[in-house]
């Protein structure tokens, strides 16, 4: 299962108990882990996002920690390792990944590849037994994002797609107001744009998935999404490729599209890989509106509300958004609890984004959902 009710060996693989005998066939008893049992989580590919936030993301977790490390270069991982506290026997390179499947002290894989590798080490995981947390965009295709929900599914486990904003109190207030009488958002623009180095993954199309659509103007496509409530029901779309620069060969440098959705409300979005970094929002309804800076960033997000001529600034915590997500996934892992972004949301996103760009290959609306 992807989602939903633990099943029989999912509870068992997390130290669960379900009781057996015939009271039990009749009304199935759920037995939670002991208390203080953290769901040990095997962090596979060691960038930057694993280096610089997710391994001290969890040294804050209360409910998560790192069991194993999985990379192609040994010394990283030692290194890593030691300073994390992951024994040495712990380390896998991806060749010997699947020898997961034998180490009981791994709940959870975290896949934090390029984008291309999501859906193989999914599958690998699933097959070896363990839940999947998996990095966005779930994968560069649908076909890829189907057969990574199957995996898991046939294999009893759970996956949750790691969007990190769903937890994160600013986007929640957001999306409160947005759906809320209060504003009643008729219109979204949401901008997110950064300069990408040459020579990564993330400007080869196929390990990309394409270019900033997959990996960065998906946060400005799924905000919409959750901040209007809806799904889309077309797609319009430009890309921009300037001639003069050796990164964008093969990807766009820039997609801006526009959503629309089935109650009449829209999302213009931009997102672009070679201007200055700007990660924002606005959303506007007939009385009012709210604009959040530093919107998809991990750190220093601020909302402004505006009604009636009036602005204020909303106080809510900065948290640590990637130590919430990790430890909501192991809490509904250990509580039997169903989560909000499982692999069938990512696979909404990547279907948006097959429509992005085809609207911008044909220079015509392209439908969904319908
Ligand atoms: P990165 O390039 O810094 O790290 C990728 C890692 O994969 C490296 O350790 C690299 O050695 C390894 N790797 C294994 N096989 C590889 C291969 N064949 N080619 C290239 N690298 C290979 O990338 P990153 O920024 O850490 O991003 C990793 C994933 O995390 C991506 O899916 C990205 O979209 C996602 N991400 C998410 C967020 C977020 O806020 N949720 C932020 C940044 C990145």
């Amino acid at each position: 299962m992807s989602d939903g009710a633990v099943s029989r060996r999912e509870a068992l693989a997390t130290g669960a108990v379900l009781l057996g005998g015939a009271a039990a066939q009749r009304t199935p008893v759920y037995v939670p882990p002991p208390p203080g049992k953290k769901p040990g989580w095997a962090l596979v590919g060691l960038g930057k996002l694993t280096i610089e936030e997710l391994l001290p993301a969890f040294a804050r977790c209360e409910k998560s920690r790192v069991a194993a490390l999985v990379s192609g270069v040994p010394e990283k991982a030692k290194a890593l390792a030691a300073r994390y506290g992951v024994p040495e026997k712990h380390i896998y390179d991806y060749e010997a990944f699947d020898r997961v499947k034998d180490n009981p002290d791994v709940d959870v894989v975290y896949v934090v590849l390029p984008n291309s590798l999501h859906a193989e080490y999914t599958v690998r995981a699933a097959k070896a037994g363990k839940h999947v947390f998996c990095e966005k965009p779930m994968a560069p295709t649908t076909k890829e994002c189907r057969e990574m929900i199957a995996a898991c599914r046939a294999a009893n486990v759970r996956l949750m797609i790691a969007y990190r904003l769903h937890h994160e109190p600013h986007h929640l207030r957001a999306t409160d107001l947005a759906r809320g009488k209060e504003l009643g958002v008729q219109l979204v623009i949401a901008d997110l744009t950064q300069q990408v180095p040459p020579g990564t993954w993330r400007t080869d199309r196929k390990m990309g998935g394409g270019g900033p659509v997959p990996d960065i103007g998906i946060y400005c496509l799924n905000a919409a999404r959750y901040l209007t409530g809806e799904e889309p029901a077309a797609v319009r779309a430009t890309t921009f490729t300037p001639k003069d620069d050796l990164r964008f060969g093969d990807v766009e440098q820039r997609c801006l599209f526009t959503l629309s959705f089935p109650s009449g409300a829209q999302a213009n979005c931009s997102c672009d890989y070679g201007l200055d970094d700007v990660s924002q929002f606005t959303m506007i309804g007939p009385d009012g509106s709210a604009r959040m800076d530093n919107a998809f960033r991990y750190r220093g997000l601020k909302m402004t509300v505006t009604q009636r001529g009036v602005q204020r600034v909303t106080e809510l915590a900065q948290i640590d958004q990637f130590a919430a997500e990790i430890d909501l996934f192991s809490q509904c892992i250990l509580e039997n609890k169903p989560h909000k972004t499982p692999g069938e949301h990512g696979l909404q996103d990547v279907t948006d984004i097959e429509a992005i760009y085809e609207a911008a290959r044909s220079g015509r609306p392209v439908k969904l959902n319908s």
